[in-house]
C-alpha cells in the first residue's frame, strides 16, 4: 500500500469504509488448544523455493544464510549500506565482523514479520533464544551440524510436520522431477510469454527441441515444455510474469500477435533499460497472446494456474500486480482455477472480492504470515466473512530454506488459530468448527484444488 493510501486511510473516520479490526480473542487457552489441533495437523505446503537437499547440502550454510532469505530485503530497506552488506556476505569475513556489520540493520527489522519468522527458527530449531554478538557463533555451529543428509526429514516431516510441498522451479531450468517424499513441482512458463530478443528464443529452441521460426513455432515450443512438465509430475502451472509487466492480458489477434513476432525477430522493438521495461512493453501483442495461450493449454489439460500477485520481493511497481487486472481472463477461462498467492497484499480486499464474485477464483495465504502477520489475521477475518471455505489455501512457506519454512508454517499455525478462537469468542462458530475449517485451510482444500500434490 503506499504511504499516501495509507495516510488517507488513517484519517478516515471509523465508519464502514475501513475494514473492521480481526475479533481479538479473550482467551489465549482457546488459542492455544486449536494451535495444538493445527500443529498436530500433516499440512499441505502450496508454494516453495526449495532446493534438492542435494543441493542445499552442497553448499555451506550459516545464520547469515538463513537471514539472506527474505531478512536482509528488510534491512536493505531500512538502509543498510552496499559496503556493509559486502562484509555481510563476506564467508571469509569472521562471524564477529559479519555480525558488527549487520547488527545496526538488524535492530530495525528483528521484529518485522520475516524477523519474527528468522528469530522463531533459529530458537525453536537451533535452541538459541536471542539472536546477537554472543550467541551468532553457536547458531553457526549448530547450523553446521544440521547440515547433513536427513536435514529435510527433520525440518519438513518431524518438525513442521509438511505432507508436501509445492514447489516453484528455477527460472532457466528444464523440467526436473522432485523428490516426492518432500515436494511436487510448480512449472513456469512465462520465459515463452515474454521472449524479448532471438537469442531469448534461441535459448527456447534449445529447451525444447522444437524449431522457433514463427508465433506457431513459439507455442509448439511452449506446449512441448508443457508435455515435459507434465511428464515429471507438475501440480500446478505458475506464473511470477508481475515481477516483468503488469497483469492485464488483452484479447489479440493472431495476426495482430505474429506481427510482434516478427518485429521481435528483426530486433526492431527493444525492451527499454532498466525499470523502464516493467512498464513499456513493446511486444505487448504477442506477450498478451501467448499468455492465453498458456492459460488455454492449462484448460486443455486441466491443471490449475498459480499467479503471484501483490508485493514483490525488492523494488517494483507494486500496481503491476493488482490481482483485478486478471479480471477478463477469469470470465474468459471458466474452467480454469486460478491461485492467486500472497493474498494479493496490499491488495486482499481486492482478492477477497474476486473469489467471492468468481468460482474459479481462489486466495492463496503463501508468504502472508511473515509479509504482515497482523494483515494475515486480518485478511484471513475479512475472507471467512466473504470467501466460500473450501476457496481459501493456509499456509505456503515461500522460502528457500527449509528451516525457515518451518518458522513461516507454524507462524500460519498460530495466527489461523488466532482468528478461529476469535469466531468462536464472537460467537459465530464452535471450537469443533474451528478446527474443522483450520483441517480445511491447511490440509484439505490444497489437496483439493492440487490433487497431485497427494
Ligand atoms: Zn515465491
Amino acid at each position: 500500500m503506499s504511504s499516501d493510501r495509507r495516510s488517507f486511510l488513517a484519517r478516515l473516520p471509523v465508519l464502514g469504509a475501513v475494514p473492521a479490526a480481526e475479533a481479538a480473542p479473550q482467551s489465549k487457552s482457546l488459542v492455544d488448544r486449536l494451535f495444538a489441533v493445527f500443529d498436530a495437523l500433516e499440512i499441505v505446503d502450496t508454494h516453495e523455493h526449495t532446493a534438492l537437499e542435494q543441493k542445499r547440502l552442497s553448499e555451506p550454510a550459516d545464520f547469515f544464510t538463513l537471514a539472506s532469505h527474505y531478512l536482509m530485503g528488510d534491512a536493505v530497506s531500512s538502509g543498510l549500506p552496499k559496503s556493509a552488506q559486502d562484509v555481510v556476505n563476506d564467508r571469509k569475513a569472521t562471524a564477529a565482523a559479519r555480525w558488527s556489520a549487520f547488527e545496526p540493520w538488524w535492530r530495525n527489522c528483528r521484529f518485522t514479520g520475516y524477523g519474527q519468522a528468522l528469530r522463531t527458527t533459529i530458537r525453536d530449531l537451533y535452541g538459541v533464544e536471542e539472536i546477537s554478538a554472543g550467541t551468532v557463533a553457536t547458531i553457526n555451529e549448530r547450523i553446521a551440524a544440521r547440515l547433513r543428509p536427513g536435514l529435510y526429514r527433520w525440518v519438513f516431516k518431524e518438525r513442521a510436520r509438511i505432507r508436501r510441498a509445492i514447489v516453484d522451479d528455477n527460472y532457466n531450468a528444464a523440467p526436473m522431477k522432485l523428490d516426492p517424499e518432500f515436494f511436487v513441482p510448480a512449472r513456469k512458463f512465462d520465459r515463452f510469454v515474454t521472449p524479448p530478443t532471438p537469442k531469448a528464443v534461441g535459448e527456447l529452441e534449445q529447451l525444447t527441441g522444437v524449431s522457433i521460426t514463427s508465433l506457431g513455432g513459439l507455442k509448439q515450443a511452449m506446449e512441448k515444455s508443457f508435455a515435459q512438465s507434465v511428464a515429471v509430475g507438475m501440480a500446478a502451472v505458475k506464473s511470477t510474469i508481475a515481477y516483468n509487466r503488469n497483469l492485464e492480458f488483452r484479447e489479440v489477434s493472431e495476426a495482430d500477435a505474429a506481427r510482434d513476432f516478427e518485429i521481435m525477430m528483426r530486433r526492431e522493438r527493444p525492451l527499454p533499460d532498466g525499470f523502464r521495461r516493467l512498464r513499456e512493453r513493446p511486444l505487448r501483442n504477442l506477450e498478451d497472446h501467448m499468455f492465453h495461450h498458456l492459460v488455454r493449454l492449462a484448460e486443455a489439460h486441466n491443471y490449475p494456474v498459480q499467479v503471484h500477485t501483490g508485493l514483490h520481493a525488492g523494488p517494483n511497481f507494486i500496481t503491476n500486480s493488482n490481482p483485478t487486472l486478471l479480471t477478463n481472463v477469469f470470465f474468459l477461462f471458466p474452467k480454469v482455477k486460478f491461485d492467486l498467492f500472497h493474498i494479493g497484499y496490499p491488495y486482499q480486499s481486492e482478492l477477497a472480492v474476486l473469489a467471492k464474485m468468481f468460482p474459479n477464483v481462489y486466495v492463496d495465504f503463501c508468504w502472508a504470515h511473515i509479509i504482515a502477520p497482523g494483515v494475515g489475521r486480518r485478511a484471513l477475518h475479512e475472507c471467512l466473512e466473504t470467501v466460500p471455505l473450501n476457496k481459501i489455501m493456509g499456509f505456503g512457506g515461500d522460502y528457500n530454506f527449509a528451516e525457515l519454512s518451518y518458522g513461516h508454517a507454524k507462524m500460519a499455525r498460530r495466527n489461523i488459530a488466532q482468528v478461529l478462537a476469535g469466531n468462536v469468542e464472537a460467537g459465530i462458530h464452535t471450537e469443533d468448527d474451528a478446527a474443522d475449517i483450520g483441517r480445511m485451510l491447511l490440509c484439505d482444500n490444497p489437496l483439493a484444488l492440487f490433487p497431485l500434490a497427494k
